[in-house]
């Protein structure tokens, strides 16, 4: 069996090391090819390092409550490497000053009545409004998908979710809690709201059961990193592989099936090979277009992606007041004018490691929902924006040390209503039509790391499973 992978991010890399390891296991005769547009691994993944400052351009870190990316930095040998986060203080923007998100908060669900009660970022009206989910009556289970913003708004009021829940989620999953699917975003909370009454009420016992579980996991925080940041894991994973498997510079233009059997794959360098599997990692688009007459080609291309672009600030630790505590802090839309500016991380409180004595990193989140179109614009004018909206925040002194702008254009996926039965519909159909050409990553079954290192290690089973 000749497989052949192609897109070299967590998901196509997963799938590799997942074959591979099989093979070792078992004997089979595959063999396995993996083939990368760039020059370089790691997709989304891309760890700078700047004046002594380790600088995350996509991904800061992977939870571990989903065990794959533990595992498999475990398997790499890297668990000697793994950093923890530090567990402070969240803020809330909220007219002007920063308020702590309520303690007790399960991703923006409140859990502990007097921290919620006592906090200014709803009004008493809002905070009522929201507490009359601990007596509304349970929705009868309905096998339709619905969106997070009707199902929350439904339990909890538009306060709640305006506020807290969606400056929370919406850095998550890219997109409007309005039209982002319940089902293939929070499918535990519909879970929860099929089965008790009250969600505030589920969330308690289930963060309750989770600190029992998670023992000290859960001080120590919940997300994890290594030293040299997230692109060592990717150098572990291309020194693992066995020699004359990954293909750089390699952009995949189409497949055509073969004469009587598997495909040829053509190659924007002119170049052509042959395998009898394919594993398409890359976004969705680019899927669709190399298999031009696929009957659901267009409906994939349509799949909403969001741009957002992170804006790397290292300061002086002078320049900014030692007031400035906690982790980072979150902008929730029609804060303030309603910028450009979503979400800020204070790296040096997060990940005190990855930043020197002496400098403090601020890491921006630029671009919102229907508020993209900065993403293309130059650095410049990125870099002066942000800094015009982060001093209406923040007390800077100075000017930069040093910037870096990521742009990530569409690169964030919007599983809106009904994206699951989607993706199951797009499988069916390379099934019937293109069978065994396969799809997997971010833009289809969960976005996380860990859920993008699932997904490749379930493809790779799956083909390996294939006459
Ligand atoms: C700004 C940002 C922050 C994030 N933060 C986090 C976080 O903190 N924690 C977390 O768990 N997740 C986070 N995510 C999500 C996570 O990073 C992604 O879901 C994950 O990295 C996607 O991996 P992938 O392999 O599916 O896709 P990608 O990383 O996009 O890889 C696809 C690969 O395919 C290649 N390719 C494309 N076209 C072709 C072609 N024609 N031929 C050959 N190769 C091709 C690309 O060059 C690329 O290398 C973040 C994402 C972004 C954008």
């Amino acid at each position: 069996m000749k497989i052949a992978i192609i897109g070299g991010g967590i998901t196509g890399l997963s799938a590799l090391h997942e074959i591979e390891k099989q093979r070792a296991e078992s004997g089979k005769q595959v063999e396995v090819n993996l083939y990368e547009k760039g020059t370089a691994l790691g997709g989304k993944i891309s760890t700078l390092h700047r004046d002594g400052c380790t600088i995350e351009r996509g991904p800061d870190s992977f939870i571990i409550r989903k065990p794959e990316m533990m595992s498999l930095v475990e398997e790499l040998g890297l668990s000697d490497q793994l950093v923890k986060n530090h567990t402070g203080q969240a803020y809330i923007a909220s007219n002007g000053s920063f308020h702590p998100i309520p303690a007790g908060s399960v991703m923006g669900i409140p859990t502990r009545a007097a921290p919620f009660l006592r906090s200014p970022l709803l009004t008493k009206k809002g905070k009522m409004r929201a507490v009359a989910d601990l007596w509304l009556p349970a929705k009868k289970k309905e096998d339709t998908d619905e969106s997070l913003g009707l199902f929350f708004r439904r339990r909890f009021g538009d306060e709640l979710v305006d506020r807290l829940l969606e400056p929370l989620l919406s850095g998550l999953y890219a997109g409007e809690l309005n039209e982002l699917s319940l089902e293939s975003t929070f499918p535990q909370f519909r879970q929860m709201g099929d089965k008790h009454r009250s969600l505030m009420l589920a969330s308690r016992s289930m963060a309750k059961k989770r600190q029992q579980s998670a023992g000290t996991a859960q001080k120590t925080g919940l997300f994890r990193t290594v030293k040299g940041g997230l692109s060592v894991i990717v150098d572990e994973m291309e020194k693992a592989a066995s020699e004359g498997t990954i293909h750089k510079e390699k952009q995949l233009q189409e497949i055509i099936p073969g004469e009587e059997k598997g495909y040829a794959l053509h190659f924007a360098d002119g170049t052509k090979t042959e395998a009898d599997e394919v594993i398409l990692t890359t976004p969705h688009q680019t899927a669709a277009n190399v298999l031009p007459s696929l009957s659901v080609g267009e409906e994939m291309k349509a799949l909403p992606g969001a741009s957002v672009a992170t804006v790397a600030i290292a300061f002086p630790a002078s320049s900014l007041p030692e007031t400035v505590k906690g982790t980072g802090f979150l902008i929730p839309k029609g804060e303030g004018d309603s910028g450009i500016l979503k979400a800020v991380t204070l790296v040096h409180h997060k990940w005190p490691q990855l930043v020197p004595d002496g400098k403090v990193l601020l890491r921006c989140f630029v671009g919102r929902p229907g508020n993209d179109a900065i993403v293309r614009d130059p650095d410049e004018t990125i870099v002066a924006q942000t800094l015009n909206e982060l001093r209406k925040f923040l007390d800077i002194r100075g000017e930069p040390l040093f910037t870096d702008v990521s742009r990530w254009k569409s690169a964030m996926p919007k599983y809106t209503v009904g994206h699951q039965s989607r993706v199951a519909a797009w499988e069916s159909a390379l099934a019937d039509e293109y069978p065994g050409v396969h799809i997997a990553g971010t833009f289809y079954r969960g976005v996380g790391l860990p859920d993008c290192v699932r997904q490749g290690q379930d493809v790779a089973i799956h083909v390996l499973s294939r006459k």
